[in-house]
C-alpha cells in the first residue's frame, strides 16, 4: 500500500516547523504521498506543495477546520482543495476570526489562576499571528514551568472544564463541509477518537457528517490510540467510510508519533486515496 500521510500541522497554524521543513521530514520518513493541514488555513500550501515537488513527493492540499458540533469541538479535514477557492478563504477568515479574542480571554483566566502574561506568552511563540492556538499556550506554559508536556497541560489547564479554557464558536459542520465541496475537495472526519461522545452522540454525528456530503473518516492517527485504530477501522467499514490515515504531527519531541512511527491502515480499508 502506497505510504501516504494526510494529516500535519506546520508553523502557519500551531505546528514547529515552516511547510518545507515539514515536507522534508514526511519525505525522510518514507512518505510517498503526503498532505499539509493547516488549521483554519492554507497560506502553507504553496510553499508545501513546491517543496514535495523538489523532494519527488506526491502532494495533496489541505486543510483542517474547527467546527463546533452539538457544543463540541469537531475537527475536519479537507483533501484534494483548490486551495485559491473563494467560498472556502472567506470561510477560513471567518473562522480564524475571533482567536485573538478567545486568546486574550484565555490569558485572563490563567491570570486569575496565578499565571500571568499567557497572552503575551503565547504570541512569542506563534509565527501567524491570525492563528494564535491553544498549543502556543501550552508551550509558554511549559517554559512558565506550570507543567512539562503539552499532554499535561491540556490535561490541567487548556482542556474543557479546565481553568483556561474558553468556550469557543466555530463553524458549523455544514458551512465546514460546503467550503470543502466547494474548493473540490474531499471531507474527512478528523480523528473522531478524541472527542468526548457517547455511542448514540458518536453515531449522530456520522450520521450528519455523510449527510452533509462527509466521504472519509480518520483511522489511523497521530491522536488516536492503536484501539482506536480497530474501533474506527469498524465503524469505516459500517458507515461505508473510505479511510484516512496521518500522524498530526506538529513538531519533533512533542506529537505521540512522527511520520515514520504510524503503522499502515487495515488492508481491507478503502484508502481515501485509491482514485487520486
Ligand atoms: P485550538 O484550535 O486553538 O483550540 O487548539 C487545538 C489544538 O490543540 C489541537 O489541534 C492540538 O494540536 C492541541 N490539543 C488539543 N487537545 C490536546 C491534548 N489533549 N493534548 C495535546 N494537544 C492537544
Ligand atoms: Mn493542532
Ligand atoms: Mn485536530
Ligand atoms: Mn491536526
Amino acid at each position: 500500500m502506497l505510504k501516504a500521510d494526510l494529516h500535519c500541522h506546520s508553523t502557519i497554524s500551531d505546528g514547529l516547523l515552516a511547510p518545507a521543513q515539514v515536507a522534508a521530514l514526511a519525505h525522510a520518513a518514507g512518505v510517498e504521498l503526503w498532505a499539509l493541514t493547516d488549521h483554519d488555513e492554507v497560506d502553507g500550501v504553496a510553499a508545501a506543495r513546491a517543496a514535495a515537488r523538489r523532494l519527488g513527493m506526491g502532494f495533496v492540499a489541505g486543510v483542517e477546520i474547527s467546527v463546533t458540533w452539538a457544543n463540541h469541538t469537531v475537527h475536519i479535514v479537507g483533501l484534494q482543495i483548490d486551495e485559491t477557492d473563494t467560498a472556502l478563504c472567506n470561510g477560513l477568515i471567518k473562522t480564524r476570526s475571533g482567536r485573538d479574542q478567545r486568546g486574550r480571554e484565555i490569558g485572563a483566566q490563567l491570570a486569575a489562576a496565578g499565571i500571568p502574561g499567557a497572552y503575551e506568552g503565547a504570541l512569542k511563540y506563534v509565527a501567524n499571528p491570525a492563528l494564535l492556538s491553544r498549543t502556543h499556550f501550552a508551550r509558554f506554559l511549559i517554559e512558565a514551568g506550570v507543567a512539562t508536556s503539552v499532554a499535561e497541560v491540556f490535561k490541567r489547564y487548556l482542556a474543557e472544564g479546565k481553568p483556561g479554557y474558553v468556550p469557543h464558536r466555530w463553524a458549523t459542520l455544514a458551512e465546514a463541509l460546503g467550503w470543502i465541496r466547494a474548493a473540490g475537495g474531499v471531507a474527512v472526519l478528523a480523528h473522531p477518537g478524541r472527542y468526548p461522545l457517547d455511542p448514540v452522540a458518536e453515531a449522530a454525528l456520522f450520521d450528519e457528517f455523510i449527510s452533509l456530503g462527509g466521504r472519509a473518516v480518520e483511522v489511523v492517527t497521530g491522536s488516536h490510540t492503536p484501539d482506536q485504530y480497530a474501533t474506527y477501522a469498524a465503524l469505516a467499514r459500517r458507515y461505508g467510510l473510505l479511510a484516512s490515515r496521518g500522524a498530526d504531527f506538529h513538531g519533533p519531541g512533542e506529537s505521540r508519533v512522527d511520520f515514520a512511527g504510524l503503522p499502515p491502515l487495515p488492508a481491507d480499508l478503502v484508502p481515501v486515496w485509491h482514485d487520486w
